[in-house]
């Protein structure tokens, strides 16, 4: 017996995914090693969670209401112990940082506020069969499984996870195995501070564990990069599980003669550069309009190399860090060298830092750009800002249009009527007039890509129906014996149908 069990238990360890070894991006010094969940691990999770999701649902908002603020004012008082854990797997500044944790305390306190109007029984009057009312009842799905990645691993984790939960959801989360901790942390702490623990569990591991949650769930929530998306998809179809996809970006900015050239520059190195360009809606290209040219792209280098990079040590202060994810450097390098191959011209940075210990490079200006270029058709994800001349707004939007992407974009004039008709005329989930990136905190309107850039999105009055399926219930309303086209169908119902299309339908317009 003792034999047997020891050999399951073998069994079972011999399938477990090797564990994995978590390297500090700005030093390269060793962190943590985490171990790897295997696929029994994530279905027991999944089992657990179903059970804790049914107690949760029957708690009501404002039960559940009243968890999470308690779960909320434990992350808040233990912060610190997120926060070092987040800047050390990442190599994000302590400023970036808190305004991950910050707009997740936001998230949880706004949906938790709105969930009862969002969730509400809505009444239907059927402009059609006036004999019936009906009602759109909001259920959760169950278990919303989260599939998050490395550049803001705890904000894009919990802004799916907590509102699924808000709406009566359990979530099991796969964090990203590039940082893997804070995620989990903040978990734990969340636990301790009244959230049930089967209903917000943590599995760690590479893809394949994402994988094994997609298989168990009952809707998705994915956050990542567009190959990987799409292999999301195709697996969650096998179980017919919906899936929001929160995709790549390549965001164009386009700046018009009459900007304020100085706004105009500093918002192109902040949303060029911020995080090291590692946000899906990084200003990823610049189009701007030739006779202020030259003078926009020598502020934006002027700018640049002002820019502060490197560790943060004894309250040193920096802009920037260290780029988490090692392939990364990579990837800047080849979009580099491509362009520079077909005729770009580097203006400032454009190399790794050799003089830092860790994984920094340079914030970087390119012109002499074009989209034969793959530094202007693929997400390049790096503190790389590529400024590109154009002949008026036309020209700015085919060219901002000319992509594969459609998450987030930006528009700057001084005339902000001109500024809207020009945002409708871009394809891409969000625009900001004379600002960017802030579209994803504005919580009261939707974030989300269109074309590769995604499917579904977050935010807007209607996020928390998304964790919901949407039942009709439909009421008869004066129970008479029978219908008019029930059986037997009387003689006369063809007829008055036949008069009825022609009626209420055959009119020509005026
Ligand atoms: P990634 O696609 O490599 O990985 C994302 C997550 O998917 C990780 O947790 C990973 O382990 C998991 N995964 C990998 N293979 C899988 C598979 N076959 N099945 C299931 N899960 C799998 O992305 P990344 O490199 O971590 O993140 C960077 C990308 O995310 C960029 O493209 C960026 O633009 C995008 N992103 C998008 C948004 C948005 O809101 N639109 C926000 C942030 C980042």
């Amino acid at each position: 017996m003792e034999q047997a069990t020891a050999r399951t238990l073998r069994s079972v360890e011999e399938q477990r995914p090797a564990p994995i070894s978590i390297l500090s991006p700005a030093t390269r010094e060793p962190v943590a090693e985490v171990r790897s969940a295997t696929q029994a691990d994530v279905q027991a999770a999944v089992a657990r969670a179903r059970e804790a999701q049914r107690r949760w649902a029957a708690l009501g908002f404002g039960e559940r209401r009243k968890v999470l603020l308690g779960a909320r004012a434990a992350l808040v008082a233990r912060r610190a112990e997120v926060i070092d854990l987040l800047c050390k797997e990442t190599g994000k500044p302590r400023n970036d940082a808190l305004t991950e944790l910050l707009a997740v305390c936001d998230i949880i306190g706004f949906f938790a506020k709105h969930a009862r109007k969002q969730l509400a029984d809505q009444k239907v009057h059927p402009h059609l069969l006036r004999n019936k009312k009906a009602i759109i009842s909001y259920h959760p799905r169950g278990v919303v499984g989260v599939i998050s990645p490395w550049n803001f691993p705890v904000l894009l984790t919990y802004w799916d996870a907590l509102p699924g939960v808000i709406a009566g959801n359990a979530v099991v989360i796969k964090p990203s195995e590039v940082t893997p901790l804070a995620v989990e942390r903040a978990r734990d702490i969340m636990v301790e501070g009244g959230l049930p623990a089967d209903l917000v569990q943590v599995v760690q591991g590479r893809g394949e564990v994402g994988g094994w949650l997609i298989d168990e769930v009952d809707m998705i929530c994915f956050t990542g990069s567009v190959a990987t998306g799409k292999k999301v998809m195709a697996r969650a179809a096998e179980t017919l599980t919906p899936v929001q996809l929160e995709l790549g970006g390549k965001d164009p900015m386009i700046v018009l003669k009459d900007a304020n050239l100085e706004r105009a520059a500093n918002a192109a190195v902040w949303g060029g550069l911020f995080h090291s360009g590692q946000v899906c809606m990084s200003v990823e290209r610049v189009y701007v309009e030739e006779p202020v040219a030259e003078e926009f792209t020598r502020r934006v280098v002027e700018k640049v190399k002002h820019v502060r990079q490197g560790l943060e040590e004894n309250g040193k202060p920096i802009d920037i860090g260290a780029m988490t994810f090692t392939p990364q450097l990579d990837k800047i390098e080849k979009h580099l060298s491509d362009a520079v191959a077909k005729g770009a011209k580097v203006l400032t940075g454009g190399k790794r830092r050799s003089d830092l210990p860790g994984q920094f490079f340079e914030p970087t200006v390119v012109t002499g750009v074009n989209h034969d270029m793959e530094l202007m058709r693929d997400e390049t994800f790096g503190p790389v800002i590529p400024i590109m001349p154009v002949k008026d707004a036309d020209e700015a939007i085919r060219l901002a249009n000319d992509s594969p992407y459609g998450l987030a974009s930006s528009v700057f004039t001084t005339d902000k009527q001109r500024g809207i008709a020009i945002a409708k005329r871009v394809e891409a989930g969000s625009t900001c007039i004379n600002d960017c990136l802030i579209g994803a905190q504005i919580t009261e309107v939707p974030f989300g890509g269109i074309k590769e850039s995604g499917i579904g999105g977050r935010n807007g009055p209607d996020f928390l129906r998304k964790y919901c399926h949407a039942q009709a219930i439909v009421v008869d309303r004066f129970g008479t014996k029978t219908e008019p086209n029930w059986f037997p169908v009387p003689k006369w119902v063809g007829r008055v149908l036949d008069r009825a299309i022609g009626l209420f339908y055959g009119r020509k317009p005026r």
